[in-house]
């Protein structure tokens, strides 16, 4: 297993601490990668910057050359890279390496094209005798940190947008699960010139707040929890300094009576329980309808009870272990803390026996002010609560401090349109929950975050408007 960082072009060793890396699965090393050193930091801090020059310059069909080898060697180790995670975050490997590497290689494709339309919006003689012009130029060297759900494909999407608009990075993966990124960067240093792109290993606290603090680091991107994103927000005002963030969400499920209540339970099945629920999107928070809570609640009991939990590689396995013993009893505090007020129709044990295993799990009858009604679990735990009249619904929804994805459930076109002009949440959808795509924005709204990951305005993050005039 590659264990060895990427600064200026060189596969190094790490000189910092050790760091073992856990199959969940088994709560067993798998291996130790040793995190950057702080001098270490400071190369890759300076290698991005002096990259920055030639980079921000290089002409976008070149760019987007390199984008596409990228994807291409990314789809060449597609099976290798796809088993490496789910040996990392105990993910299904099927799952591993049918859902998550496409989205990951396609995110390079996608912004291979992205870095070729980038334009100034105006041109002309706004003043007499003067002309002025727009233009839209990368914002600097970018420090990019990733999140252990989806460790590549949270590294595609840190480092294909700022590659697209000109921008250098130095990438953080989770101290949880570097071994995807790692294993990736042979083709990052085969496709890239030294220095464009450095990947650094480390904890938040040290390694990674090295790198948002940073005086070479003019652009700071995260992706994790709204308390990382605090301390971006706080490094980016140290120094004036771009922030972008994809944080935590609390995705709402909004049920109407009209719905079509096996659509709904199928989403429920397959997405909230995929990835073990430690997905930012998760369809977690489940309103339904008063006329038709009881089915849904008596459904989701039926449905649930039969998501296969199990290692990598087991035969029929849906649901693999949480990350760590940490997040399993995290999650595992929710539910119990709950019960006090809500019930728990299915799941809620922590099983015996070795890994950081938690069943599906159910809770029922949650009042909206309930902990685990507006928190952010990440786990597999969804909850259901009932509404009378629409209008408290879009309320309870709106007061959330998330505003990440959202979806609502009708045949009425009518009320679909309504419902997603009130929602205050990054994306809504209708009738379905969790399909993505890179052409279409990942947003992120109040305590969620800000801007976007994917589409053509995740470049606005990594790029700054500047205005030229001439005087003639
Ligand atoms: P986390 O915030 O604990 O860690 C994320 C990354 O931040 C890690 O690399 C970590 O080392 C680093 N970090 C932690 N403290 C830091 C600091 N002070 N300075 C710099 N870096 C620091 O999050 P996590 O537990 O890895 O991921 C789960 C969270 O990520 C959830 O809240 C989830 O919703 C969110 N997430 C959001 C999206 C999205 O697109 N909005 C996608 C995936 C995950």
């Amino acid at each position: 297993m590659e264990t060895r960082l990427l600064i200026n072009g060189e596969r190094v060793q790490g000189q910092g601490e050790a760091i073992a890396v856990l199959d969940p699965a088994t709560g067993e090393p798998v291996t130790t990668v040793n995190a950057a050193s702080v001098e270490q930091v400071d190369a890759a801090a300076a290698a991005s910057s002096a990259a920055f020059d030639t980079w921000s310059h290089t002409p976008p069909v070149e760019r987007a050359a390199a984008l596409l080898a990228l994807a291409d060697r990314m789809e060449a180790a597609s099976d290798d890279l796809g088993e490496l995670e789910s040996i990392d975050c105990g993910k299904p490997l099927a799952s591993a390496r049918a859902d998550e590497m496409p989205l990951s290689i396609d995110v390079f494709r996608f912004m291979a094209g992205a870095a070729r339309t980038q334009t100034g919006s105006a041109a002309g003689e706004y003043v007499a005798d003067h002309t002025s012009m727009i233009r839209r130029d990368p914002v600097g060297p970018v420090a990019a940190i990733a999140p252990w759900n989806y460790p590549l494909m949270m590294a595609a999407w840190k480092l294909a947008a700022p590659l697209a608009a000109g921008c250098t990075v130095t990438l953080k993966p989770s101290e949880l699960t570097p071994l995807s990124t790692l294993a990736f960067a042979d083709a990052l240093a085969d496709c890239l010139p030294p220095g464009v792109v450095n990947i650094v290993h480390g904890d938040g606290h040290s390694v990674g707040d090295q790198l948002i603090n940073h005086p070479e680091t003019e652009a700071i991107t995260v992706t994790g929890s709204p308390a990382t994103g605090m301390a971006a927000m706080r490094a980016g005002s140290e120094q004036i300094r771009h922030v972008h963030l994809e944080l935590g969400g609390k995705a709402p499920v909004i049920v109407c009576a009209d719905a079509d209540i096996d659509a709904v339970v199928d989403t429920i099945r397959g997405g909230s329980y995929f990835n073990a629920g430690q997905d930012c999107a998760q369809p977690c928070r489940i309103m339904a309808h008063a006329s038709v809570y009881d089915r849904l609640v008596a459904e989701l009991q039926n449905q649930i009870a039969t998501v296969k939990t199990g290692s990598q590689r087991e035969d029929g396995v849906e649901m693999g272990p949480l990350i760590s013993a940490a997040q399993r009893d995290r999650v595992a505090g929710f539910v119990e803390r709950a019960r006090a007020s809500c019930e728990v129709v299915v799941g809620g044990e922590t099983p015996d026996g070795p890994g950081f295993f938690y069943p599906a799990t159910v809770v029922a009858n949650v009042d909206n002010d309930a902990e685990i009604a507006c928190d952010e679990v990440f786990g597999p735990v969804v909850t259901v609560s009932r509404f009378d009249d629409i209008e408290d619904a879009i309320k309870t929804a709106n007061a959330s401090r998330y505003g990440l994805a959202s979806s609502v459930w009708t045949q009425n076109v009518g009320l679909a349109m309504r419902l997603c002009s009130r929602l205050r949440y990054g994306f809504t959808w209708v009738n379905t929950h969790g399909v993505g795509t890179p052409e279409m924005p990942w947003a992120a709204m109040k305590g969620s975050g800000n801007g976007c990951d994917m589409s053509v305005y995740a470049l606005d993050a990594y790029t700054a408007i500047r205005h030229v005039m001439v005087a003639h």
